[in-house]
């Protein structure tokens, strides 16, 4: 189970490696502040960066039907929604999605409290991460991943 959860979260020497986020989950710096900065609404899509004055497409290029905002992005979107669908049917569990990455986090980190294990805590990370690698891939080197290779990258 979680293959890239593992691989994501080895072990690594050296100082920064353990960045705390939500419930005390240790995971690399650059995910955790990537985590804390979607949980703010401000990792850079589309809608915020037409908020910056950059004009461009707007659609979602995981769907290609949604605008592409964070919460889109990361939990709407039909690529993502499947993906979480996925995780919980793993564990065997029913939750609606919210609305927000915040109230996802608060919840998974609270409500779903009970599930909790060192991989349940790094799957939003390792969720979220794989949403937002995935999309750069598929702007910036018009690399696109199908969703059942996302979905086995979980449990490689
Ligand atoms: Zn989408």
């Amino acid at each position: 189970m979680c293959g890239l959860i593992m691989g994501l979260f080895k072990p690594q020497p050296g100082p920064g490696f353990r960045g705390k986020f939500f419930g005390g989950v240790k995971a690399p710096r650059r995910i955790s502040f990537f985590l804390w900065t979607a949980a703010r609404g401000k990792i850079l899509t589309c809608d915020n960066l037409m908020k910056r004055g950059h004009v461009l497409a707007a659609w979602c290029c995981m769907c290609k039907k949604g605008w592409e905002t964070v919460d889109h992005l990361l939990i709407h979107c039909e690529v993502a929604a499947a993906l979480w669908g996925f995780i919980f049917q793993r564990f065997g569990i029913q939750w609606v999605l919210p609305a927000k990455v915040i109230d996802l986090l608060f919840g998974w980190f609270n409500g779903l409290g009970k599930h909790s294990s060192d991989i349940w805590n790094l799957i939003p990370h390792c969720l979220m991460w794989s949403l937002w690698d995935e999309r750069n891939s598929r702007i910036f080197e018009e690399n696109e991943q199908s969703l059942l290779h996302l979905q086995e990258s979980f449990v490689g």
